[in-house]
């Protein structure tokens, strides 16, 4: 048995039965981390002495009775822009090259207090803005399905160290389909809570109207499992919202009878691959067979999503932005003649071309004389989105689409192009603008053996029915059986 293809809570049952120990699950994942990492590139700091270390305390603090929890000692990877007490936080940028947080984000203290395992910081675009991870400072991710391919991004470390089995599983963040679009080109499972089910406390801010932390897991299940530990209300992050607790494992009915499935025609037209259809229109087929009704519906509006999306995004980033200036945070020039320049030159060499160009966009759209045409009109837009949306959950109980018009590109095929890049990301920017919740399932492979990705969208804080529907489907079409990454050269 190879443990690291196990998922979570397989691996769970074999540490109730005895089967496996902590230690041993560990020593695993370490193992294969030194074995892959050189081919896939998918962490920025690896802690594998320290998990090692961590496990044998933990495994004695079990075997002694001290420790119960079902999560304990289960090794997790974390995207690097959610702050860990004591080790970096770089969010891939030289900016934050060498910046420990001198405290843990909510997630993450969640994960501690539970005596999980962390891996490793895991590779990212700078700031998650990016679809690719092409634009990380450090390194480019591959695609374990095949090396010459991206992860997609900006999540495409922790997508890809799932995929690889380098982690069980991972955390990742989603502004504008961080953890949906590179699940899906990895082939795993990327679910992006609705906005305020989990804290943002610690998470590097990208757009704070938008992001959400989620899981990325190899199935539903462990995404449900993932999602019940960092779900709930924090304090410290006023977005945050108060609900009751529920347990996303006991929706998972394997049953979507009489279940309305959406289907909106605008996300299945041009600019989406004739594969990636073929592939979505067998799924809607399966939803049929397995007794689900399939509802067409209109969500015309989506053609402005990618437009709105760029203009608050980027508005919201360049005021993120503004505290990394070499003095408050972050990396600081060597030579300098006065505070401007001290300022100006540590910008100017700490932050990538990529987030050089959203932060001029955003203090663009927000300067004084174009506030009104451009961020206040993409505000009004974002009004008319969720509507559009609303009026579609009159209809159905769940949206299905694509998670992206295509499969993994080549590397370095759209790094020089920032709008066909931006496009990577069309059938996943309306559901965080509308803060929804979304989930990607892989749901077949192209000619060339490359995942597909299909999402689905629920109204908000309607993650069990999500949940439900993708597990059923997964449980009918067993992708992961299947099919498995070749690290194709
Ligand atoms: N690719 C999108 C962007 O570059 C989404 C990024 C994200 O979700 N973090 O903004």
């Amino acid at each position: 048995m190879d443990i690291t293809e196990l998922t979570v809570h397989e691996l769970q049952e074999k540490l109730k039965k005895k089967e496996l120990t902590i230690t041993q699950i560990t020593k695993a994942y370490t193992d294969r981390i030194n074995e892959k990492e050189k081919d896939i590139q998918a962490f920025v700091t690896v802690l594998a002495e320290e998990a090692n270390k961590q496990a044998e305390e933990i495994e004695e603090k079990v075997n002694k009775g001290e420790l119960k929890g079902e999560l304990a000692g289960i090794p997790i990877g974390i995207k690097d822009n959610m702050c860990t007490k004591g080790v970096k936080t770089t969010c891939s940028s030289r900016m934050l090259e060498n910046f420990v947080a001198p405290y843990d984000a909510t997630v993450i203290e969640k994960i501690n207090k539970e005596n999980m395992i962390d891996l490793g910081k895991l590779n990212m675009d700078e700031f998650a803005m990016g679809a690719s991870t092409e634009y990380s400072y450090f390194k480019k991710t591959r695609n374990p399905w095949n090396l010459n391919k991206v992860p997609g991004g900006s999540s495409g470390g922790s997508a890809a160290a799932v995929a690889a089995n380098m982690v069980p599983w991972a955390l990742g963040s989603d502004t504008g389909g961080s953890i949906r679009q590179p699940s899906s080109f990895c082939g795993v499972v990327g679910l992006k809570p609705t906005y305020g089910l989990v804290s943002r406390y610690g998470l590097v801010a990208f757009a704070s109207s938008l992001d959400q932390i989620g899981p990325i897991t190899k199935d539903v299940y462990d995404s449900a499992m993932l999602l019940n530990l960092i779900a709930g209300h924090d304090e410290k992050d006023t977005t945050s919202e108060k609900r009751e607790k529920i347990d996303y494992t006991k929706c998972l009915k394997d049953d979507v009878k009489g279940l309305k499935i959406g289907v909106p025609k605008e996300f299945f037209g041009e600019g989406i691959n004739q594969e990636v259809k073929e592939s979505l229109e067998k799924s809607i087929q399966t939803y049929k067979e397995l007794g689900a009704e399939i509802i067409e519906i209109s969500l015309d509006i989506a053609e402005y999503a990618l437009a709105t999306y760029y203009i608050i995004a980027c508005a919201e980033a360049s005021s993120n932005l503004g505290r990394f200036d070499g003095i408050r945070y972050g990396y600081r020039t060597k030579e300098f003649k006065n505070l401007k320049e001290l300022y100006k030159k540590s910008r100017s060499e700490g932050f990538g071309p990529e987030v050089k160009r959203r932060i001029i966009l955003g203090t663009y759209v927000l300067s004084s004389g174009y506030y009104d045409a451009y961020y206040k009109k993409a505000q009004q837009v974002r009004t008319l989105v969720m509507n559009e949306f609303n009026k579609g959950f009159e209809k159905c109980d769940v949206i299905l689409t694509p998670t992206s018009p295509t499969v993994a590109f080549d590397i370095g095929s759209k790094s020089n192009n920032p709008l066909e890049m931006y496009l990577a990301d069309i059938c996943t920017v309306s559901v965080n603008i509308a803060g929804l919740p979304g989930i990607s399932i892989p749901c077949g492979v192209d000619k060339e053996g490359m995942p597909i990705g299909m999402q689905l969208i629920g109204n908000k804080f309607c993650e069990e029915t999500i949940l439900n529907a993708a597990y059923t489907f997964e449980q009918a079409t067993k992708f992961r059986e299947n099919y498995k990454p070749e690290f194709k050269k």
